[in-house]
């Protein structure tokens, strides 16, 4: 059923506790933690709880969720101390975007200076 845990997806072992993460926030809907091969100093990926393969299904199915995302983006941001050089908050979508992990999730990149448009 949408937004239930699918057995087949890292993040929800993630969410689940059965895959290790570094974990740098959690809140009912939320869990962020370090990406495990950062594109930057601060490399922090926000999920959601439930399952949704992209941030588009999850945006209308659970509109408050997804946006429990993006606030928390901005709390990563301010925690990991972007403030110097801003910070980026990706969702990739789709294979050719470069999507490789199917379920929702905001990329926050910050520490460095970010170039655009990107590759
Ligand atoms: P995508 O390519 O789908 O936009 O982003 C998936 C992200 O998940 C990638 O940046 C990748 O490095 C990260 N990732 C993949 N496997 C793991 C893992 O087991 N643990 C953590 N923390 N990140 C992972």
């Amino acid at each position: 059923m949408a937004g239930e845990p699918q057995a087949d997806c890292l993040f929800c072992k993630i969410v689940a506790g059965d895959v290790p993460a570094t974990v740098v926030r959690e809140t009912p809907t939320t869990v962020a933690f370090r990406d495990i091969n950062p594109q930057a100093p601060s490399h922090v990926l926000v999920i959601p709880r439930v399952h949704y393969p992209d941030a588009t299904s999850l945006a209308t199915a659970e509109p408050q969720i997804a946006a429990d995302i993006l606030r928390e983006a901005g709390e990563v941001a301010a925690q990991e101390k972007t403030e110097g050089t801003g910070y980026r908050v990706v969702f990739n979508t789709g294979t050719g975007a470069g999507q490789t992990v199917f379920h929702a999730h905001a990329h926050v990149l910050g520490g460095r200076g970010l170039n655009w448009p990107p590759g």
